[in-house]
Order: C-alpha cells, then sequence, then structure tokens
C-alpha cells in the first residue's frame, strides 16, 4: 500500500470566546481520524488557527479597552487547556492575524484579479456618523415595517417573522452610538462567481464522485443552480477601514471581508508550520498526491463548497481545490436529567475541571457519529451507559481479569505463541481489521466501536466460561489458567489496536502495561511475544460517577460570561446545547431557606493572571471569616472600583477548585440577554455577615 500525504484542517473558530462543545466534538472527530491515519502509516499534517478579524472581534476589542491584537491573543491563550485537555493533537496552531495570512491572502486575490475574476462596483449601505463606519446588518435595529414592533433586526422581525432588508426598517439607530445611520455609498470590490467559467468548474468539482457527501454535494448544487434558500450572486469581498482585517492591495482604506480571509488561514497556519519544519509549502501543496481535507460543521457548506474550491482553483498552482469536505451536524443536549437542570450547556472546560475523563467524552462522542451529516445528542444518562457497561464493563473488564494473573503467577510472561497463534477466536478478531477500517475510513466511527464492542463481548463470554480466578485456585491448571489468560490478554491487544485512535492515552498506557512500542494498524498481525514483559496490572479507566455529572450541568457562574459570544458565520459546530428553559419549577420556603445568603464586603479584588474573565475577590463575611471568591464579572467591573464595596454572597456553596484556586462560595450579579453584568449590592446599612432572607 502506497503512503498518502493528507493535509487536514478543522473549522477555524473565531476568536471571540471560549471554545464550546460544537467546536470540541468537530476536533475529537477530526483527531480520532487523523490518529487512525497516522496508525495506517500515512503522512498526515493537521492544523488549525483562530478567525481573528472582522468587526465583532473589533467592537468587542474596543469594549474590553483593548487592541483587537491583545483581544485575540487572549483568546488564543486559552485554546492550549482544551486541546490537551481532550488530547487532541493539532500539529500547529495559527492565527489569520498573520504575516502568513496576509501574504497568501494579497497573493490570492491578485491571481483572482489578473484571472479577471473581481470588479469594483458602488454600493449603498448605513454608516454610523458618530462611530465613522460602514454597519453590518447586525448593528442595525428599528421598527418592523410591517408590524410596527420596536428594536428589531436589519433582517426580520422576531414578533411577525416579516423579512425585509435593513433600509425598510422604520426609526432605524446603530445598537453601536445609538445614532441614526446614513445612507451612504461607497466602493466594494467583488469575487464574481457568477462567470460561466467559474459555474462550469464547480459543477464539475461537486460532480466528483466520493469528494463530497451526497447530501452536501446536493445542496450546494442546487445553490450552483439558484434553487436553494439562497441566491447565487458575486460575492462582496471587501469592507471599509476602520475594520480589522488584510488591507486589499492598491485599494487604500478597503479591506478583506474577514470571510475571504479565514479559509486561506488554512493555508497560513500549514504555511507557518512548514517553515518551522522545513517542509516545502509549494511543492508539498502542488504535488498531484496531496490530498487537502476540511472537517466543517453544516452551517458552512455555503462558503467551503462554492468560494473556496473557486477561489483556489482560478488563483492555480501551487494553489490546490480541496480533495474532500467533510461535513458534520450539531450537537444537542437532551434526554430526561437535562430538561430538569438549570439551563446550562456542556461546558467543556468545566468537563475538565470536575476532573472527568477526555476519553469519555471521545469514546461517546465517536459512539455517536457516522459519516453522514447528522446532528447529535448529548444524553448524560447515556453517556454514563455507555462509558461504563461498553468501555469499562466490556472492554476494559478483559485486562482487569486477566493481566495480574500473567504478571503474578507466570512471572509476566505469556504463553510459548507457538500454543496459540492459531486459535481460532483471536484469527476471528485479527479477521476484522479490514472492516473496521473500513468504517474509520468513512468516518461511521459508531459501527466501527459497536463492531469492536461485539468482539468484546465475544472474549468476555470465553472468559466467562473459562473462569482464571477458579482455575487458578486450582493447582493442576495452572498450564490452563496462563493459556486462558495469554488468549484474552492477545485479544485485548488487539481490541487496543481497534481503539486506539478514539483512546490515544488509553492506548499508550496499555503498551507500558504489555511492554509494547507505540502500536500502529499492522500490529494486528503481530501477536504478543514470551519475550514482552507484562507489567503489574493498574486500573486503566474509572467508571463514571452519576454526582459528576449532576456537577457538570449546574451552572458554574464564571462560565456564564465566558460562552456569551457573538454569533459569526465561521463558527463550527453551532452547540444547539441549550435545554429549554419553559418548564419552570416552584420551590418551598424550605427549598429557598437552605441557600444561605450573607452580606460580603469586599475587602479585596484583582486580577487573575491567565484568565479572560474572572476577578479573584476577598470577601469579609462578618462572623462567618473570609472567603476567596472567583467571579466572572472581569468584563463589567475594573477591581479597584469594587474594592469597599458590599455585595450578597452564596455562602454555604460547596467550595469548588478551580484552576486558578479554590472558589468558596459566589457573588450575585444580574446579566441578561443584552451586554452587562450588574453586581447586586444592599441598601446602606447592611453588616457583613448578616443573613438575606
Ligand atoms: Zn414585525
Amino acid at each position: 500500500m502506497t503512503q498518502r500525504r493528507i493535509f487536514i484542517t478543522t473549522a477555524l473558530p473565531y476568536a471571540n470566546g471560549a471554545f464550546h462543545i460544537g467546536h470540541i466534538m468537530e476536533y475529537i472527530q477530526a483527531d480520532i481520524w487523523v490518529r487512525f491515519q497516522r496508525m495506517q502509516g500515512n503522512e498526515v499534517h493537521f492544523v488549525g488557527a483562530d478567525d481573528a478579524h472582522g468587526a465583532p472581534i473589533m467592537i468587542a476589542a474596543e469594549k474590553a479597552g483593548k487592541t483587537p491584537q491583545a483581544f485575540v491573543a487572549d483568546i488564543a491563550a486559552g485554546r492550549k487547556q482544551y486541546l490537551d485537555g481532550f488530547h487532541i493533537k493539532f500539529d500547529n496552531w495559527h492565527s489569520t492575524d498573520s504575516p502568513e495570512n496576509t501574504e497568501l491572502s494579497q497573493d490570492i486575490y491578485k491571481r483572482l484579479r489578473a484571472a479577471g475574476l473581481t470588479y469594483s462596483k458602488p454600493v449603498e449601505q448605513f454608516y454610523d456618523p458618530v462611530k465613522g463606519m460602514f454597519l453590518a446588518d447586525r448593528y442595525i435595529k428599528g421598527e418592523c415595517p410591517k408590524c410596527g414592533a420596536k428594536d428589531q433586526y436589519g433582517d426580520a422581525c422576531e414578533v411577525c417573522s416579516s423579512v425585509y432588508s435593513p433600509t425598510e426598517l422604520k426609526n432605524p439607530y446603530s445598537t453601536l452610538s445609538g445614532a441614526k445611520p446614513e445612507l451612504r455609498t461607497s466602493d466594494h470590490f467583488f469575487f464574481k462567481l457568477s462567470d460561466p467559467e467559474c459555474v462550469a468548474f464547480l459543477k464539475e468539482w461537486l460532480d466528483a464522485p466520493g469528494r463530497l457527501q451526497p447530501q452536501v454535494a446536493n445542496k450546494a448544487r442546487e445553490w450552483l443552480e439558484g434553487k436553494g434558500d439562497r441566491e447565487l450572486g458575486d460575492w462582496d469581498i471587501s469592507r471599509d477601514a476602520p475594520y480589522f482585517g488584510i488591507p486589499i492591495p492598491d485599494a487604500p482604506g478597503k479591506y478583506f471581508y474577514v470571510w475571504l480571509d479565514a479559509p486561506i488561514g488554512y493555508l497560513a497556519s500549514f504555511k507557518n508550520y512548514c517553515d518551522k519544519t522545513g517542509i516545502d509549502f509549494e511543492n508539498f501543496l502542488s504535488d498531484p498526491k496531496t490530498e487537502q481535507i476540511h472537517f466543517i460543521g453544516k452551517d458552512i457548506i455555503y462558503f467551503h463548497t462554492l468560494f473556496w474550491p473557486a477561489m483556489l482553483k482560478f488563483a492555480g498552482a501551487p494553489y490546490k481545490v480541496p480533495s474532500h469536505v467533510y461535513v458534520h451536524g450539531f450537537i444537542q443536549l437532551g434526554g430526561e436529567k437535562m430538561s430538569k437542570s438549570r439551563g446550562t450547556g456542556l461546558s467543556p472546560l468545566r468537563y475538565l475541571e470536575l476532573g472527568m475523563n477526555p476519553e469519555w467524552l471521545r469514546y461517546y462522542i465517536a459512539a455517536k457519529l457516522n459519516g453522514a451529516v447528522e446532528d447529535i445528542e448529548f444524553n448524560p444518562d447515556d453517556f454514563m451507559a455507555r462509558v461504563n457497561s461498553d468501555l469499562i464493563g466490556k472492554y476494559v473488564n478483559i485486562a482487569s481479569r486477566c493481566a495480574g494473573f500473567i504478571e503474578k503467577r507466570f512471572k509476566g510472561r505469556v504463553q510459548d505463541p507457538a500454543l496459540w497463534q492459531n486459535d481460532a477466536t483471536l484469527a476471528n478478531i485479527r479477521n476484522e481489521a479490514p472492516e473496521i477500517q473500513g468504517l474509520y475510513e468513512q468516518r461511521d466511527f459508531a459501527k466501527a466501536l459497536r463492531k469492536v464492542m461485539e468482539l468484546a463481548d465475544r472474549v468476555n463470554k470465553l472468559v466467562d466460561s473459562d473462569k482464571p480466578w477458579e482455575l487458578a485456585k486450582q493447582a493442576d491448571k495452572e498450564t490452563t489458567l496462563h493459556s486462558v489468560c495469554t488468549r484474552a490478554l492477545e485479544a485485548f491487544r488487539i481490541l487496543t489496536i481497534y481503539l486506539k485512535p478514539v483512546l490515544p492515552q488509553v492506548a499508550t498506557n496499555i503498551e507500558g502495561l504489555l511492554g509494547l512500542p507505540e502500536l500502529t494498524w499492522a500490529d494486528v498481525d503481530t501477536p504478543l511475544s514470551d519475550k514482552n514483559a507484562i507489567g503489574s496490572y493498574r486500573h486503566l479507566m474509572t467508571r463514571v460517577d452519576e454526582k459528576q455529572l449532576d456537577a457538570l450541568f449546574e451552572l458554574p457562574k464564571e462560565s456564564k460570561a465566558v460562552t456569551a459570544s457573538t454569533p459569526h458565520p465561521a463558527s463550527p459546530a453551532k452547540a444547539e446545547a441549550t435545554p429549554n428553559p419553559a418548564d419552570k419549577q416552584t420551590i418551598t420556603i424550605d427549598d429557598f431557606a437552605k441557600v444561605d445568603l450573607r452580606i460580603a464586603r469586599i475587602a479585596n479584588a484583582e486580577h487573575v493572571e491567565g484568565a479572560d474573565k474572572l476577578l479573584k475577590l476577598t470577601l469579609d463575611v462578618g462572623a462567618l471569616g473570609t472567603r476567596q471568591v472567583f467571579a466572572g464579572i472581569k468584563s463589567a467591573y475594573d477591581p479597584a472600583t469594587l474594592i469597599g464595596k458590599h455585595t450578597v454572597v452564596v455562602a454555604n456553596l460547596a467550595p469548588r477548585k478551580m484552576k486558578f484556586g479554590m472558589s468558596e462560595g459566589m457573588v450575585l450579579a444580574a446579566s441578561g440577554d443584552a451586554p452587562g453584568l450588574f453586581l447586586l449590592s444592599p441598601d446602606i446599612g447592611a453588616q457583613p455577615g448578616m443573613k438575606v432572607k
């Protein structure tokens, strides 16, 4: 088999907020596929980057009192803990706000211009005279032209569902300054997607068998033929200053629209990586053998199957059109526990902070993913059942029942392979390798894992009937015990190869236990040798505890601010992970009395190094002493202004270990859908330690 050369990316997350579970799901999907390809001996380069440009970031940075560069650097600094935490192993993580991306974006633009595929024309757009900038539709509100409802966005009315253009709004205002926007005209640059050559190329590209999932190709074809829910038009690729982006060559005051340079960021990150590792970027890309593969969510198909391939095609070599775009659905929360929960989503950082095993989540997500564009559901009860019964009960169980005997009774040596290597059960397990391989390749991880668990079932049944724990008590059954445990351990070794793309850490631990070098796919056919020293068995994985799941879905105060982010088209899997808050339950006065609310004086407040959202507060709670509390209020308060203020603290909240230290309570603050966070304060005269009831 010849070695494949693959360059793989995931969608670039918009750098205005922390990762949510949708990002993590996509990275886990791609990471499993990448690890699988590496186990086949293929050459794989896996890169990501922050999508850093655009008006939302410019505005968010201004609000935070930072430069856009500093703002995105702070976001980028928070990425590693998630990626390392979930064993997501990118070879490189870069930014679209980088010299490589400027160079490549300007180069691709110049090539498209030379090919006659760009032009400029005047565009009429709302302008905020106070902020001195043109306004995207999302920054304009006004009264609905149909029903008159106030405070409606520029594209659709939330009250009567009418759709209109922002120029039709009555009494429009800028949400940035409140000023009445003016219609002004400015020249914009366009990419000529409607060019017949472009359309002909895309038709052919979409029709290539196996390039795209059928439903993705169909959707893109509808758009291309003008039959879809979006019109195929030329693409406005410029924005006027002030804009945080890449300047358009020979056009002072004009910048590339963030969506032009975002996908080029894939190449920029790869180029940055090539420069670090000595790979020749141009040679690698222009090699016809190279495969370029993008993993994305279903919300950004339009950009990745029309604009992106067309840009690359007409920019010419060394740029190459994507070999595949693999699309996944969204992850949603469901199940009974969620409907009773307190209205929070699944915070990946909270998951890690609680010490939950990242490989549980990798396994669960993999067990739900197939190669189609389907949404998957995270159901906490199902999560616990699958991890505990499949992963622990079926797979880990094999080793825990047999490895110890090999170590203690047979000096850590398996039986001579000549006695068992033609065993029929082992042959059956080995013979499944090509099928499981095919399922991984097709990204049908769900089916691959089902297959592996069926095999684990079979092995467990054999162990059940052989009963090594009883053989161990009979002096004359020494050889049988050796044989039974050896075969089970060899089966376990093969299953470990099959699961390694999903469970990299467990696999590494097992390689250590069995005294083996890094297992590759080809090792399926290399049985354990009696020369290997089997180490002493330690627990490979614990079971999921329901209490951890309960804690995971309790609302952590600081992550409420962390998850607030401006919607942006570049966000990959949108986490539609909020359960229905409609079912409000009442509580009794006794329930309320369980919450010990106290007046606290803020004795000290300070920034926390490395925390985007948190302030560290030292609270004087009178007779209850002092408490240290981390509060997610950094966006709203300068710590110096808080010192000496009185507020309300939940004093009997179980202390929580956070990355930055213990948090011993929670201060109360109000917030709504609009920006802003408001710390509660008692009327004058309230003293620290007083009960609030
Ligand atoms: Zn309306």
